[in-house]
């Protein structure tokens, strides 16, 4: 029996090659109808034998291309007509197509077979792509996704190239950065200056490879921005990048060639496997293995952030120096955000890079490196950005379209439209000028590449971020303030589909947020839904001596913590080394309460028991004494957990427990006294914390019978802290959410802010 089926397909079906694939599911069964593409994605009409048709329908999900996201599709019934062929038609030029536009891609095996090919035409060709691999959202400029509206709109189609595009058998058909030798993109080696280098074979990729090689820094224009790049395995080429980029101790990212490389320099399981692997690429944090590179890529660190290459220009450069490993960091002055255009390269990195290979494909769009690891199988995201990026998290209801504009730190923005919130890549710290520019650029591209107009924006209650004072600045637009923990909390709960009906209890530990009281908050159990929260326990407050300076230098909260305890500083190694009129200044501050806001932050107090314990007593950057901490614990296997106080509060409307930390330092002064060592009394440390948590939640469920627990905030990131944590609230019989696809830090703050706002507009 003929029949007609109507098929709507949503998703991300559009430049992945998904017509290509209906086309061909169609045409080898004999079917006939047609395809075209539609504001929500495809539309599919399909005529035939009604078991071919089944079968037809079944393949479609399931033989679905690798980039394809098929979210809904439905299916309708049709008169049968004349029809005895199946086409693609073509979507009205002007008409507004919009669906999800796909991230940026790693070349696929095809291209990576092809690009090795002498045979091939394009026979190392560096920008060689197809539907299923390339630049995507990087190169977009505006909607629909198509050539002209992209940064390939300079380069026309050769004959071969149209060819491919125009035929939808081909894997070519309608990749809008298809490109060869003849036709497409083209490198070009620079000095530092950006005069172009001239070699003998005039071979950009070997002349830098070779340079690479006598240990010179070049600069590597890339998918989502430059690289600055130099041989892993040289350490004086290592040194020399850190001095030049002044960057003192922040691990390096490293590109390796190949999964056997990695495997060789570090520990990698079946789950970080899968993610080195990943079409995404993300950089995988993964524990090290003894002496595998030189000291200086990861100074004491336990970690190594490994990559493997993503574009066919890694490959080529690998294949050209032999390289082991190179380090590929951002393109950037320090904190600055990452360098996408060709001359500002050469203005801003200036004195860091000796030369400069360069390609006259824009990037439209910067977007960082992701940063991922794998915690118990599953994985987390430091930072997510490229390859990620555009791609929604999916949420359980449809929410008005906000705008919600993230912290102050690793900021991030999120859209929302229908079931859909669109997070942005890492734009960075606002406080930096580069990056506020590229938030506001942020703010508006995402706008028009989504079109979503927000009627509401979401911001935190800091008065001073400058994301909370762009947003009251906007005219016209009803505006949230969400406070930050409640913001963590509700990102998670949104991650995880929760539908907001019964409260949860938040665990949300950080470094920093404002409080509803105007102190600085961060050791927080909340009782919250999406509208509200109650604070049912947060760690007792403590000075911080001289403000921010007590984030750069955790000894001053350690002075502040055993004074908050009435507890004398011993003569203790660790506090010796901090100079004794610093010190005199600050117990002095401390007595005064001058300059000393109040802070019940959980990364205060990492801070402060990593100065005692003489892991640090400075910090040269965000959390590195936490990081630092965490990794001794490791090789520790004692079981004996400090002890924590907790208080009822008496203040407040409702009732909730003060975290004291006083028998904690005791146990924590007798234990250095009698040299225990140093990565034992980080184990009871993190043991302790574990278990005051745990019997807060307890009490928690006791008084109100809630069980279900999210864990948010960037002290999660700390895996000591979080494994622990979530196996023993497992055990306790809790249900116990966390994050996965949205970063547990400030990176996932706008999606918990836009989530809070939608519901109280
Ligand atoms: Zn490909
Ligand atoms: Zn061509
Ligand atoms: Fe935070």
């Amino acid at each position: 029996m003929v029949v007609r089926k109507g098929i709507e397909v949503s998703g991300v079906v559009q430049g992945v090659g998904f017509r290509p694939h209906v086309y061909r599911l169609a045409t080898e069964r004999r079917l006939a109808g047609q395809i075209r593409n539609t504001p929500a994605g495809v539309d599919i009409e399909i005529q035939g034998e009604s078991d071919v048709v089944e079968d037809f329908i079944a393949r479609l999900s399931s033989e679905a291309p690798p980039l394809s996201r098929i979210t809904d599709l439905h299916l309708r019934d049709l008169p049968s007509n004349g029809d005895v062929r199946f086409v693609i038609v073509e979507s009205a030029r002007g008409a507004a197509v919009q669906t999800l536009i796909s991230p940026d891609v790693a070349v696929c095996d095809d291209c990576r077979r092809e690009l090795l090919d002498p045979r091939d035409r394009r026979y190392r060709y560096p920008f060689i792509n197809c539907t299923n691999c390339g630049p995507r959202f990087t190169i977009v400029r505006d909607i629909p996704y198509d050539r002209a509206y992209t940064s390939m709109a300079r380069f026309t189609m050769c004959p071969d190239c149209q060819a491919e595009y125009d035929n939808p058998l081909d894997r070519r058909f309608h990749a809008q950065p298809n490109a060869c030798w003849r036709c497409g993109p083209q490198l070009q080696l620079w000095d530092a200056s950006g005069n172009p280098i001239s070699s003998d074979d005039d071979d950009p990729i070997a002349e830098a490879a070779a340079r690479l090689q006598a240990g010179e820094v070049v600069a590597v224009k890339g998918l989502g921005g430059f690289h600055l790049a130099v041989d892993a395995t040289n350490s004086r080429a290592v040194d020399f990048l850190r001095e030049r980029k002044g960057r003192v101790d922040k691990p390096f990212a490293v590109m390796v060639p190949d999964l056997a490389t990695a495997e060789q320099l570090c520990e990698v399981d079946a789950s970080a496997r899968a993610l080195l692997q990943q079409v995404q690429r993300p950089i995988v944090l993964l524990p090290r293995k003894p002496e595998s590179l030189p000291e200086a890529v990861a100074p004491r660190n336990l970690d190594l952030g490994l990559f493997l290459p993503y574009t066919p220009l890694h490959h080529l450069l690998f294949a050209a120096g032999g390289f082991r490993a190179l380090v590929m960091t951002s393109g950037n002055r320090s904190e600055e955000p990452i360098a996408i255009d060709n001359e500002e390269a050469v203005r801003c990195l200036r004195g860091i890079a000796d030369s400069l290979l360069v390609h006259d494909r824009d990037i439209l769009l910067r977007c960082d490196d992701s940063v991922v690891r794998s915690a118990g199988g599953a994985p987390r995201q430091m930072r997510r950005s490229r390859g990620y990026i555009p791609m929604p998290v999916f949420l359980n209801e449809a929410l008005p379209p906000v705008l919600a504009v993230g912290g102050e730190l690793k900021n991030t923005i999120c859209l929302t439209k229908g079931r859909h919130a669109f997070l942005s890549q890492h734009i960075g710290d606002l406080e930096n000028l580069g990056s506020y520019n590229f938030f506001e650029e942020a703010v508006e591209h995402l706008q028009r590449i989504l079109e979503i107009e927000p009627r509401v924006i979401a911001y935190d209650l800091h008065p001073n971020y400058f994301s909370t004072r762009w947003a009251l600045a906007r005219d016209g637009v009803e505006k949230v303030g969400v406070q930050h923990h409640h913001a963590h909390v509700a990102s998670c709960m949104a991650e995880n589909g929760l539908d907001g009906k019964a409260k949860v209890i938040g665990f949300a530990l950080d470094g920093t947020g404002y409080g509803t009281d105007g102190h600085i908050w961060g050791g927080e159990v909340l009782l919250a839904d999406y509208v509200g929260f109650e604070r049912a326990a947060h760690l007792a407050y403590v000075p911080m001596p001289g403000g921010e300076a007590a984030i750069r230098e955790p000894w001053r909260m350690a002075l502040s913590y055993l004074t908050h305890c009435g507890l004398k500083l011993e003569d203790l190694p660790s506090m010796a080394r901090v100079e004794a009129k610093k010190a005199e200044l600050v117990l002095r501050m401390l007595e005064k309460k001058v300059n000393c806001p109040l802070t019940s932050s959980c990364g205060r107090l990492f801070d402060a028991v990593a100065a005692l314990l003489g892991v640090r007593e400075t910090v040269n950057y965000e959390a590195q004494a936490a990081i630092e901490l965490e990794m001794l614990a490791r090789d520790s296997t004692d079981e004996c957990p400090y002890c924590f106080a907790l208080v009822e509060e008496n203040e407040g409307v409702n009732e909730g427990w003060i975290i004291e930390t006083q028998p904690l330092w005791q146990e924590m002064l007798a234990d250095l006294k009698h040299k225990v060592p140093a990565s034992a009394i980080s184990r009871r440390f993190h043991l302790g914390l574990v278990a005051v948590l745990a019997e807060i939640a307890s009490r928690l469920r006791q008084r109100t019978g809630v069980d279900r627990i999210c864990l948010s905030g960037g002290s999660f990131n700390n895996l000591q802290l979080f494994e622990r944590l979530q196996a023993r609230l497992i055990e306790d019989a809790f249900q116990v959410f966390s994050h996965r696809e949205v970063p547990a830090g400030d990176g996932g703050l706008s999606l918990g802010q836009a989530v809070v706002a939608a519901r109280r507009c």
